[in-house]
């Protein structure tokens, strides 16, 4: 049994293309075309000289020794966060703006919540001298200013959606009607494994350089590739299955996913997309998803933009069904204790979604010998504001 995608498009009965008719020539030709492009050399070539030069790739796996000690385990954290842009989204645009290219498009559309896939989709086009159009709720623009202008500085136009909620889905709703609009030139930049196949699949393969280099790494490091866990927080789940991507079928390896919990998965205010999801279909593809009985999508919840999506990428959908993975929900409360423990015991200030995943060590208890290596998937920068103002700093 593999947890990979299959020929179809799907990770067990989850994935697929569910579209609107309009839209089926533009993903048919992504989907012909993708792994024929990743495999050509020059690509690959361009890709990994980008990842080295720009991104700053390899990110250390780093052995984090006073944590290590606190919960008598030893924890290495993959350190996303010293990429460029400051998180593993970057690794993804790459890849994706390259593939546009190689397509003939020279018009970038992309959805964006808090702003993080926005800013490292604008940094891809700059690089690439490719139009940027970004897709943000309303709410989220007056919520995120700081990544607004960022986006303007580098050069993209922001689109207000000003449907629904104003805030993430609706977005993406928008950014999927504006490709509609414009089959021929434009490429649609997603920015997680959501999405119709092929996407999901794409984005993974471009991540998968996360799990490749701690193969490597911890070879090195520990004379093994295997670590017993590998922990990460989904939002989408793009940095968690970069992280998973070449243990998914070598069950030696334990896969813990963190999601938000908010005030608490029964709180009615939360992100925990697995554990209260029911079968749905959610931007194209067939996942596990929050909704209300009548199949209203509910709003999502957490203090983290990155995580309150309120669907999950099917590979993940899979994970959670077969068992594959463990999923474990962490509140507000709980990723903020985390977040803070980390700066004081090693000097690092994560990211609020990474701060999710750090609070694994709480809830559950590790042997001393065993080795868990843990995707920090960003820095805590952008999230200043908030830690501001629940420390009350
Ligand atoms: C966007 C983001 C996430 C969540 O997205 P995934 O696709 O689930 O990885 C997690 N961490 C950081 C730092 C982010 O910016």
């Amino acid at each position: 049994m593999s947890y990979n995608i299959n020929e179809k498009g799907y990770y067990g009965e989850f994935g697929g293309a569910y579209i609107p008719e309009m839209l089926y020539p533009n993903v048919e030709e992504l989907r012909q075309n993708y792994l024929k492009i990743m495999a050509e050399p020059s690509f690959q070539e361009e890709f990994n000289a980008l990842l080295k030069d720009y991104v700053g790739r390899p990110s250390p796996l780093y052995f984090a020794k006073r944590l290590s000690e606190k919960y008598n385990t030893k924890i290495y954290l993959k350190r996303e966060d010293l990429n460029h842009t400051g998180a593993h989204k970057i690794n993804n645009t790459i890849g994706q703006i390259l593939m546009a290219k190689r397509l003939g498009k020279n018009r970038i559309i992309a959805e964006t919540g808090a702003g993080q896939h926005g800013v490292a989709t604008a940094t891809v086009c700059a690089l690439m001298g490719i139009e940027c159009i970004v897709y943000m709720g309303e709410i989220d623009i007056a919520r995120q200013a700081p990544n607004v202008a960022r986006m303007k500085m580098l050069g993209a136009t922001v689109i207000p959606a000003l449907s629904g909620s104003r805030t993430l889905k609706d977005a993406t709703n928008e950014a999927i009607r504006d490709w509609i609009n414009n089959p021929v030139d434009t490429h649609y930049i997603i920015g997680s494994v959501v999405g119709p196949h092929p996407y999901p699949d794409m984005v993974a393969k471009f991540q998968a350089v996360v799990s490749e280099e701690i193969k490597s790494q911890l070879l090195e490091k520990e004379g093994t590739e295997n670590p017993d866990y590998l922990v990460a927080c989904v939002g989408g789940g793009s940095n968690a299955a970069g992280t998973y991507y070449h243990y998914l079928d070598n069950e030696d390896v334990n896969i813990i996913a963190i999601e938000a919990a908010g005030h608490g998965i029964d709180s009615g205010e939360s992100a925990a997309t697995s554990v209260l999801g029911k079968e749905g279909i959610i931007h194209g593809s067939k996942t596990l998803l929050m909704q209300t009985k009548d199949g209203q999508i509910t709003e999502p919840y957490s203090i983290s933009a990155g995580l309150d999506y309120p669907g999950v990428g099917p590979m993940h959908a899979n994970l959670y069904k077969t068992g594959r993975a463990e999923f474990i929900a962490i509140t507000d409360n709980e990723a903020m204790k985390a977040g803070l423990d980390l700066c004081k015991l090693e000097g690092i200030i994560p990211a609020i979604e990474s701060s999710h995943a750090l609070a694994v060590f709480e809830h559950k208890k590790f042997k001393p010998d065993d080795i868990v290596v843990l995707n920090l998937s960003g820095r805590g920068d952008k999230d200043l504001q908030n830690y501001i103002d629940y420390f009350k700093l």
